[in-house]
């Protein structure tokens, strides 16, 4: 097939077959998920989905209808003798009217009363956002006790979760982190190879000076080798590192990150508090030594040789572990092929 039909085919297939790997959900089997209750653990479309009692987290209707139940039963008669219980009546007074559908607000109530405020206050982004982590979480979790078809189902919704707050937050500067997460996905899913082509296509829209570049160039190192490209992977990941260690011998890093800080306190503190928090979600919020620790890791795993890793690991006064068996396909001329700095 011609490649430029075959990418325009994946590019109209590619939402359906994110689709086809999303669990069902509970309250209708036929439907994929697009969100989990963070009180149950069960998944659920968005029309089962309500605002618990202090309006701060979307459970499931059940959750919230029995967490209210069990509040009110486990308060004693006593209670009619405090001086608050006016006060909890009415909140209990406000619960059940909320129950009944009065201001119980849904996907697209949300989503209007957002409209106007600054992107770090709406609230169905921030709740999109705490969905991705939580599935993300899940998703490595799962990983980690090589349960990998559930791993990779909650990577799907994490995925959703990430793609749907890249087009909430448009335009704001955490869309490329969002956009990175949305990628890492794929490979969380066990697709490394189409992550790592996502991750590459959005290289001329990073911006080199993006606070989250280098993580960025990292996980791209990252995918490179999963996905096989044991050149690139290396290439990338030894770019990286000379760049940090460069970095380190200059002694302007540390006024660097001190311009960071006053810049993002600058535009306010809210705004910066909730940045931080998504590059943490992302995966991107890491510091220049990590990121070094982290190449030279992945290097040593993937056993590519590489003699700025060994110099590197060296210089921080660690074990040196050279693969034995040299893959023949990391010698000769490196080129770069997809990835452009
Ligand atoms: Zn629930």
């Amino acid at each position: 097939m011609d490649q430029q039909v075959q990418t325009e085919l994946l590019q109209v297939l590619q939402p359906l077959l994110d689709q086809s790997i999303l669990p069902a959900a509970a309250d209708q089997p036929s439907q994929p998920a697009d969100i989990i209750c963070p009180n149950c653990q069960r998944l659920y479309t968005w029309r089962a989905m309500c605002l618990d009692q202090a309006g701060a987290r979307l459970v499931c209707r059940e959750c919230a209808a029995s967490g209210r139940l069990a509040a009110s039963v486990r308060k004693p008669l006593a209670v009619l003798k405090m001086p608050g219980f006016y006060v909890l009546l009415t909140v209990l007074l406000a619960g059940f009217l909320w129950m009944l559908g009065f201001g119980n607000p849904g996907k697209e109530e949300l989503i209007k009363q957002d409209q106007g405020y600054p992107w770090n206050q709406q609230r169905y982004g921030k709740f999109l956002l705490q969905q991705g982590k939580r599935c993300k979480e899940r998703s490595r979790a799962l990983l980690k006790r090589q349960r990998r078809t559930e791993a990779a189902h909650w990577a799907a919704l994490a995925r959703k979760s990430f793609r749907e707050l890249t087009e909430y937050w448009q335009g704001t500067d955490v869309e490329m982190d969002l956009r990175v997460a949305a990628a890492l996905m794929l490979a969380a899913r066990g697709e490394p190879d189409k992550g790592y082509k996502e991750l590459a296509a959005l290289a001329p829209h990073f911006p080199a000076k993006h606070p989250s570049h280098k993580a960025y160039r990292v996980h791209c190192g990252r995918l490179a080798l999963e996905s096989g490209r044991r050149r690139q992977g290396k290439q990338i990941l030894e770019r990286i590192m000379k760049s940090i260690t460069d970095i380190e011998l200059d002694l302007g890093s540390g006024m660097d990150t001190i311009f960071y800080m006053a810049e993002g306190m600058g535009k306010g503190q809210a705004d910066f508090v909730m940045r931080e928090q998504v590059r943490y979600i992302t995966d991107l919020k890491i510091s220049d030594d990590v990121l070094l620790e982290g190449c030279l890791k992945l290097l040593a795993t993937h056993k590519v040789p590489s003699k700025l890793a060994a110099k590197n690991e060296q210089d921080l006064g660690r074990a040196v572990s050279v693969p034995e068996d040299p893959d023949p396909d990391t010698t000769g001329t490196l080129v770069i092929e997809d990835v452009e700095e």
